[in-house]
């Protein structure tokens, strides 16, 4: 078994700001030589959501209604300042796996990925991918 990793790194707007993710995460598995394995996209981050899902602007935009009504931002919490943030990155969580075929991010139709900043101020992010297998 083969292992390839890479990064990069992407600045959020805060408050829900969404980024997407695929064409970065794609040519890092195109780039790892590996035709058949798993991708792992991975944040090392405690506010912020990997999201696989439809990138349609309506859809974003219910998922930031969603997840303010599910966590609301200005709730009454014991952690100072972003509480909320650390909530929905604890339900949603920042990694995904994705399997790889044929050299390329076996994605279904519909399904893109993409960054959920659930912090409230712009932050600087850095997202990991390895990818697994021969
Ligand atoms: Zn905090």
């Amino acid at each position: 078994m083969r292992v390839s990793t890479d990064y990069f790194e992407f600045d959020t707007k805060g408050d829900f700001d969404v980024v997407d993710l695929t064409s970065r995460v794609s040519e890092a598995v195109r780039n790892s030589g590996i035709k058949e394995g798993v991708a792992l996209v991975y944040a090392g981050h405690s506010t912020g959501v990997i999201v696989l899902n439809e990138y349609d602007s309506a859809l974003l935009q219910d998922i930031r209604d969603f997840l303010g009504k599910l966590v609301p931002p200005d709730g009454e919490y014991r952690h100072p300042a972003n509480a909320s943030s650390h909530l929905v990155s604890m339900l949603l969580t920042p990694s995904r796996v994705v399997p790889v075929h044929r050299g390329s991010l076996g994605l279904g139709t519909w399904q893109s990925i993409y960054w959920v900043e659930a912090e409230r101020r712009p932050r600087r992010r850095r997202v990991e991918i390895t990818v697994m297998g021969e």
